[in-house]
């Protein structure tokens, strides 16, 4: 890709992260004619990969810019418990796709670039001031860039909010990842074990041929939980070697308290807009990415900066997720209490009764939008309650 080097001028829309969120909106911001500006603090966008590219079939029909990325369809995937046993769920219909995260981040850089996006790679912002009529960005290499307003997109682990006085994301969680070999894998395979993935869950992910990506996140030691999966999957004969490199990355749990600012917007990871059920963050991160650009468009074609114009954002953005958000969290506190044994029961619970039948029937499935479901799992389990040591006011439960 060819890279623009230009020198200081008043920009309408400075970017802080060229991942899925800070493309997208360079993409259709310089499509409606605004001057933009993306930095990247890496020199390839896109890498370091530290996501497994799972999308659901409803983000590539909203966001129908995913082409040359795609690497296959999910409609199927095995569940394994603690205690080892599997259950394998199915659905007729694609329920998502794996994607290549970099082809997808590079593609949608490309496209950003040909409607007059200009990128800065290598460069990372060091920090923002917001002034009465503009915002000063300072990068590393100490030059000064000067824009209407600014988008964060920084992806996990940004300070940039922070030093801004908008908070600190409620809630992370730690993850691992690594690619490797293997002989033969078809399907999605996703691990619950308390021992090897504490509060969360793993995955066995099959991407092109002979290759896979096997991760998890987990409240501790990810890294040796990590090794100990590959080493379990290694002795199974289901990967090549377990001498493979890991990456590491994390999760916001629960969003900033607080995503915009007079002039400015904080979206994607960076405020937290991920599903606290499964970790996924792409679609959430596009469909917010979509409200700051709508916030974006009226500020500049308005040419009015108030705070309370740019606090619509938040607004519309918890009117789309924020349900989603709090079902998510709650579920994954309830899901955290739980030990291995109790995990175990809830699988033979389930089985026994064919909830998973009726829940893979029921309507309200979707790969996205968890709130449904889970208000329905919990009224199937809401019996057992006290088996599982969930306080009184589980919702789906007697009250
Ligand atoms: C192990 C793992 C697996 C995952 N798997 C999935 C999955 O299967 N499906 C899914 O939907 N989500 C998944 N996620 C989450 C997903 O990766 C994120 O939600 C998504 O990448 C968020 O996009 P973003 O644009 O907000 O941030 P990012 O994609 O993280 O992009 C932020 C960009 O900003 C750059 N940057 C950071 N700081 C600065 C700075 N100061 N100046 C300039 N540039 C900066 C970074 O280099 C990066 O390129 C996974 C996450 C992890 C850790």
């Amino acid at each position: 890709m060819e890279i623009v080097r230009v020198g200081s001028s008043l920009y309408d829309v400075v970017i802080a992260g060229a991942g899925a969120a800070g493309n997208y909106l360079a993409y259709k911001l310089a499509g409606l004619g605004y001057k933009v500006m993306v930095f990247e603090e890496h020199e390839r966008i896109g890498e370091p990969v530290q996501c497994t590219g799972i999308i659901g079939a409803e983000c590539l029909d909203r966001f129908p810019l995913f082409e040359g990325a795609v690497l296959g369809e999910v409609s199927s995937a095995k569940l394994f418990r603690p205690s080892g046993k599997e259950l394998r769920v199915s659905r007729d219909s694609v329920q998502g796709y794996i994607v290549d995260r970099a082809a997808f981040d590079r593609g949608l850089a490309e496209k950003a670039q040909r409607q007059g996006a200009q990128y800065l790679l290598g460069s990372r912002v060091e920090d923002m001031a917001v002034l009465d009529n503009r915002v000063r960005i300072e990068t590393a290499g100490a030059e000064t860039f000067e824009a209407k307003t600014a988008v964060i997109a920084c992806g996990f682990g940004s300070k940039l909010p922070q030093r801004l006085g908008l908070g600190e994301v409620g809630d992370l969680i730690m993850g691992a990842q690594a690619e490797v070999s293997v002989d033969d894998i078809e399907e999605i395979e996703v691990y619950f074990n308390q021992g090897l993935a504490p509060g969360f869950f793993a995955w066995f992910v099959p991407t092109t041929e002979g290759r896979a990506l096997v991760g998890l996140f987990s409240r501790r030691n990810p890294g040796t939980n990590l090794r100990d999966l590959l080493e379990s999957l290694f002795r199974q004969g289901k990967i090549a070697t377990p001498e493979v490199k890991i990456s590491y990355g994390g999760i916001p749990l629960r969003p900033l308290p607080k995503t915009y600012l007079r002039r400015v917007i904080v979206v994607g990871d960076a405020a937290g807009q991920v599903k606290p059920t499964t970790g996924g963050g792409i679609y959430y991160g596009l469909l917010c990415a979509e409200v700051a650009v709508d916030t974006l468009h009226r500020a500049l074609s308005a040419d009015r900066f108030s705070e309370r114009l740019f606090s619509r954002y938040q607004k519309e953005w918890k009117q789309r997720i924020g349900r989603e958000l709090r079902t998510g969290y709650f579920a994954r506190r309830l899901y955290e209490r739980l030990t291995n044994h109790q995990i175990d029961k809830i699988f033979d619970i389930i089985e026994s009764r064919g909830i998973h039948r009726s829940l893979l029937q029921s309507p309200d499935l979707s790969f996205d939008w968890h709130g449904d479901i889970i208000l329905e799992g919990l009224k199937h389990l809401a019996p057992w309650r006290r088996l599982f040591g969930w306080p009184r006011n589980v919702p789906g439960g007697k009250r």
